[in-house]
């Protein structure tokens, strides 16, 4: 299955969840049995070599694949979440979002010193989101391998908050 035939299966849907933004909807690919078991090879096509020992997926939609990809790569998962849904201790971090901040948090017990980390999210937009994660796995002393997202919305410019790092997206939209 290529790209193309994936980004078939990614929805437009303009005006959400507000007015100018044109939402891409993932679920008609995840639905695909054949495109979801493609998604996730690409993203263990990259990953794999990377060597990762843990996959950071952010929440909600990059617990789908991350979840996949961590099983597929023998690796554990950590979540990212938003703030007051983890129930033990934390860190947290704040990102920048269009317009005010957001904060995301991990258990502050989810990373080892020197853990190797692949950072993972459905989709690559500004880079807050993605930017944030990787600040919380050095935060706690791990090593960034990899950044993976399905799709990037390059137009947005998300790669320049990730320069230095691997970074990866099996659909791009220019
Ligand atoms: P970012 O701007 O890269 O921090 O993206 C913020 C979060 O919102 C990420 O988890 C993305 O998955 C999601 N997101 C941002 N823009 C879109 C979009 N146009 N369609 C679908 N998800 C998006």
């Amino acid at each position: 299955m290529t790209a193309t035939e994936l980004a078939s299966l990614i929805r437009d849907v303009p005006d959400f969840p507000r007015p100018g933004i044109v939402f891409k909807d993932v679920s008609p690919l995840l639905a695909d049995g054949r495109a979801l078991h493609q998604a996730v090879e690409g993203l263990a096509a990259f990953a794999e070599p990377r060597r990762p020992e843990l996959v950071l997926g952010a929440e909600a939609r990059g617990f789908i694949l991350g979840g996949a990809l961590a099983y597929r790569l023998g690796c554990g998962f950590a979540t990212a979440r938003k703030p007051g849904k983890l129930p033990w201790r934390t860190v947290s971090v704040e990102y920048a979002l269009e317009y005010g901040v957001d904060s995301l948090e991990v258990h502050d017990d989810a990373v080892r010193p020197g853990m190797r980390v692949l950072v993972h999210d459905d989709v690559l937009a500004t880079g807050g989101t993605a930017r944030a994660k990787v600040d919380l796995v050095e935060r706690l002393g791990g090593v960034v391998v990899g950044v993976a997202f399905l799709v990037e919305l390059a137009f947005l410019g998300g790669r320049s908050r990730l320069q230095g790092y691997d970074v990866c997206s099996l659909v791009q939209y220019p």
